[in-house]
Formats: C-alpha cells, sequence, structure tokens
C-alpha cells in the first residue's frame, strides 16, 4: 500500500542515505533500528518532504510521487496521506493541547472549526488526555505533550503515520506512557513507520523491523528474523551491544 523506492539523500559531500527501498502494508507497524547517523531521521523526513531527497520515488496507494522532483501540488497530496510525530513534539507553545491539535486539521485539511474540535478532543481522549484540551505545552510533562503530538496525527486520519524517535527526548520514567500509546493505536491497525531504540516496543510491536547501517538497509524481516536469527554481521554486531 505504501512504498518507497531507491531514496537517495546528500548533505554537500556526505551520502546520507545511498538507495533506500521500504514498503508498508496497510496495518503494518514497520520500526526502524540502526546506530545513530546511519539516516534514519533522514530517510522519514525525505518521506515527507521535510527534506527533499535527491533521488527515489513514493507510491501511496494510487499516488505515486518522485521525491525529488515533486511538484507543490505533489507535495501536498502526500502530506495529506501522511502524519509526522517529532522527536521534539514541535507544538505551538501559545496553543492548547486542543488548539494544537485543531490546528493541522483548519489549516492542513480545510476542515470547519466545529468538525476540526470534535476530532481534536476524540484524539485526545485516545491519547488519554481528556482532561487536558485547555493546558498549554507548558503546563504538560514531556510524555503528555507527545501524546498531543501524537494526537494531532491521529486526528489527521492519515494512511501513515512516520514517528522520528517519539520518546529519545523524554525522561525515563515517562516513556512508558507514550509507547504504551503506540501500542494501543497499532493494535487499533493505524499505519505506522517507527524509528526508535525501544527494542522491547520493535519485538512486541513490530510487523517487519529494518535494520539500517551507513545510508542502506542491511536486512529486514519479522522481529524473530531480525533480534533472534539475524543474517548479516552488521546487525548481530549492532544487537550485541544495544540489548
Ligand atoms: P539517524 O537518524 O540514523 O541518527 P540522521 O538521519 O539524523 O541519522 O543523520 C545522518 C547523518 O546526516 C548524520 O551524520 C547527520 O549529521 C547528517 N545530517 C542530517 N541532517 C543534516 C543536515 N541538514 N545538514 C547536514 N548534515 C545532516
Amino acid at each position: 500500500m505504501l512504498e518507497f523506492k531507491g531514496v537517495r539523500k546528500s548533505f554537500g559531500p556526505l551520502q546520507i542515505l545511498k538507495g533506500v527501498d521500504v514498503e508498508i502494508g496497510k496495518g503494518d507497524v514497520v520500526v526502524i533500528l540502526g546506530p545513530s547517523g546511519s539516516g534514519k531521521t533522514t530517510l522519514l523526513r525525505c518521506l515527507n518532504f521535510l527534506e527533499r531527497a535527491d533521488a527515489g520515488t513514493a507510491r501511496l496507494g494510487s499516488l505515486e510521487v518522485d521525491l525529488n522532483r515533486a511538484t507543490k501540488k505533489e507535495v501536498h497530496a502526500v502530506r495529506q496521506k501522511t502524519a509526522f510525530v517529532f522527536q521534539n513534539y514541535n507544538l505551538f507553545n501559545n496553543k492548547t493541547a486542543l488548539e494544537n491539535v485543531m490546528e493541522g486539521l483548519i489549516t492542513g485539511r480545510k476542515q470547519p472549526k466545529e468538525t476540526a474540535r470534535k476530532k481534536a478532543a476524540a484524539a485526545l481522549d485516545k491519547v488519554g488526555l481528556s482532561d487536558k484540551y485547555d493546558a498549554y505545552p507548558v503546563q504538560l510533562s514531556g510524555g503528555q505533550q507527545q501524546r498531543v503530538g501524537i494526537a494531532r496525527a491521529l486526528a489527521l486520519d492519515p494512511e501513515v503515520i512516520l514517528f522520528d524517535e517519539p520518546t529519545s527526548a523524554l525522561d525515563p520514567e515517562l516513556v512508558g506512557e507514550v509507547l504504551g500509546v503506540m501500542r494501543q493505536i497499532a493494535a487499533d491497525g493505524t499505519t505506522m513507520l517507527v524509528v526508535t531504540h525501544e527494542m522491547q516496543f520493535a519485538k512486541d510491536v513490530a510487523s517487519q523491523v529494518v535494520f539500517m547501517d551507513d545510508g542502506v538497509i542491511v536486512e529486514a524481516g519479522t522481529p524473530g528474523q531480525i533480534f533472534d536469527r539475524p543474517a548479516e554481521e552488521r546487525t548481530k554486531r549492532f544487537l550485541r551491544r544495544v540489548l
């Protein structure tokens, strides 16, 4: 249902993505693992046009675009089908939780304010923040702020949610509540592409684990294949370090 092919990206002389292919089925949770600096975040950013790839194609259902040459209209079309959860939440500090979730619905999806308000409330309920509609980010813990970030993505009802290390900015005691919400929305059938260092989450929730190193996909498979029977030496070495 979603397919990214041949994604390449350099920053100056440094080739960060060297031709990456990813396929995601409807309702799948694909987890991307890999050492720091291997290009995981850059890949997600290219898929959502937060960075412009040097080459590659994206297919989302019937929509097919060139990641390098996409027109404004195509970029908009891809963004209509995707949502992004940022490492640092990226909330508007001068807006309440509810307003943060409504914003994308009103400006991006051109929905009437009342519809947006209802959808935003439902999304905040889903992530366990029904008592925080009127709270500003500064009044929320990091875990709660990230749950607003997830609610904002959910409210858009995208075909896929891209998660960029959603728990890595959190104090350890706040990680669990965010992973809990992610587990729940995965169980609801949300299609997710997740960059994370949370190995237990990958083991429990992933339909597919992708191991990336140095701008390429070294291997991909089920959690059982990657964690219990990795084929590649690079994967084994990484897992020995992190497990
Ligand atoms: P990962 O998510 O696997 O840790 P990243 O995609 O964040 O890896 O980064 C891969 C490499 O690309 C790093 O060496 C990083 O410094 C570099 N990089 C990322 N973004 C930029 C940028 N905007 N300009 C220059 N280099 C960048």
